[in-house]
């Protein structure tokens, strides 16, 4: 028989990101990972910039997200993110620049920087890199 699964939503407010059944999700929850397998309580949570894993039936994949929501009932998991990329999507060269560019703001923290704002950058080119690592 097969295994149990549940349905996975993500989603941006640019675009649907990613709609099917899954077997196992890990979201970067707050305070720390979250892990949901089908049938799972019903939860929400917000989620730090970071990346989800995601098992399908036959194979494994990851998302980078830059901070959302993940809402789970009814073994339904949607996950509202700011933005989402599957690894198959991300630009490795514009997320190594993207790390640079941040870094070196960071660095010169000349009074122009916005350092939160350099800080969040740096976090998702991470998250998009690691990703893909
Ligand atoms: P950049 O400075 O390269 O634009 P950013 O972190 O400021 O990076 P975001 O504002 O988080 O970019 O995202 C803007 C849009 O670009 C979103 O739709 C996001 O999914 C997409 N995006 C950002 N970086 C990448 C990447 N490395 N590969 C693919 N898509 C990306």
């Amino acid at each position: 028989m097969a295994e149990k699964t549940q349905r996975l939503e993500i989603v941006t407010p640019e675009r649907k990101v990613y709609s099917g059944d899954v077997r196992f999700v890990v979201v970067p929850g707050v305070e720390g990972e979250l892990g949901f397998l089908p049938d799972h309580a019903p939860l929400v949570s917000a989620l730090k910039i970071g990346v989800m894993k995601v098992q399908e039936d036959g194979r494994t994949f990851k998302v980078a997200i830059s901070g959302g929501f993940v809402e789970v009932r009814n073994s339904r998991v949607t996950v509202l993110a700011r933005t989402a990329e599957r690894d198959n999507e991300i630009d490795r060269e514009r997320a190594e620049a993207a790390k640079a560019r941040a870094e070196q703001r960071l660095a010169a923290r000349t009074p122009d920087i916005d350092v939160v704002r350099a800080e969040l950058a740096l976090k998702r080119a991470l998250a998009r890199l690691k990703a893909i690592s």
